[in-house]
This record gives C-alpha cells, sequence and structure tokens, in this order.
C-alpha cells in the first residue's frame, strides 16, 4: 500500500472545495447497510449525494451487533427512519469458511463471522433482525434487495412499510 497515494489524493479533495453538507443528519432519512465488496459503489448507484444517507458497510452486508449500535445512532441521534439492506451476487461471504481465513493468535475471543448460505433467505434473516430490534423504531420504513455485480441492476427483495 502507498499510503502516499492516498495523502495526496486527500489533498487534490480538499483543494476541489468540496461542498460539505453542515448538518451531519442524513437529508433522505436514510441508512444503507451493505457489503464492503470494492466493486460496489452504493453511493453511484442510488444517485446519493452527501448528506443524504448513511451508508454502513461490512463483510456480506449483515445485520451484526454493530450495524445495530449504528443504526441506533443513525435513528436515535440524527433521525434516520428508513433503512435499506442490500447483499449482492458473487459475494466472498457466500459459504465463507472461517478456517479459510489465518489463525488468530492464541487466546483470541471466538468470532461469528456470519458467512452467507443463501443470499435471499439471509437478507430476510438480516431484515427480521432489524424489524425485531428493540433499538430500531417500529415504523422504520424496511426494504431489502440484491445488487448483481455483473450488470449493475439492483433486485429489490422485500419492502416492509
Ligand atoms: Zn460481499
Amino acid at each position: 500500500m502507498n499510503w502516499h497515494e492516498l495523502w495526496t489524493a486527500s489533498e487534490r479533495y480538499a483543494e476541489g472545495k468540496p461542498a460539505l453538507p453542515h448538518d451531519a443528519a442524513p437529508s433522505w432519512k436514510l441508512a444503507i447497510v451493505t457489503c464492503m465488496d470494492a466493486r460496489i459503489d452504493p453511493v453511484a448507484v442510488f444517485g446519493l449525494h452527501l448528506g443524504q444517507a448513511h451508508v454502513m458497510r461490512n463483510a456480506g452486508g449483515r445485520v451484526s451487533d454493530d450495524v445495530i449500535r449504528s443504526l441506533a445512532v443513525s435513528q436515535g441521534a440524527l433521525g434516520t427512519r428508513a433503512v435499506l439492506v442490500m447483499m449482492h451476487t458473487r459475494c466472498g461471504m457466500l459459504g465463507l469458511d472461517p478456517v479459510s481465513l489465518r489463525a488468530p493468535r492464541p487466546g483470541a475471543e471466538p468470532l461469528d463471522f456470519l458467512p452467507l448460505v443463501s443470499l435471499e433467505s439471509d437478507l430476510r434473516a438480516d431484515l427480521a433482525k432489524i424489524r425485531e430490534s428493540a433499538w430500531i423504531y417500529p415504523d422504520t420504513a424496511l426494504a431489502g434487495c440484491i445488487f448483481d455485480v455483473d450488470t449493475g441492476r439492483v433486485i429489490p427483495l422485500a419492502s416492509h412499510g
């Protein structure tokens, strides 16, 4: 990794005088949970601009405890009321065997990697986890979709509210 390249790019960004929104609360009151896959640009996929939505990314786009933590802050402190969970085709978390990962150092706490078994059923289960969480506002509009990394198309799966 060439860190210098990153710092240089960040200087170019700042020199372009980006118009950053003053308010941290997303104007679309929307939070998107998706995979960290480098082929996915959720901002571009949905034509988002700065200040419109929160985007939470992790391996698989799973609704982990930490995503619930972030959603609780997103809703409670910054007023979002809609959540979209977007998983994707050819995800590296489909059938991931944690044994294939680097062995942890002795004494490491066990870690649930939340591998995907089936995109559709895991997506439905994660949507249910949000819906049933005591930390999530009951009037939350909830939707799920699958992003096709070959076509760039989004296939809506389910929406509730
Ligand atoms: Zn993925």
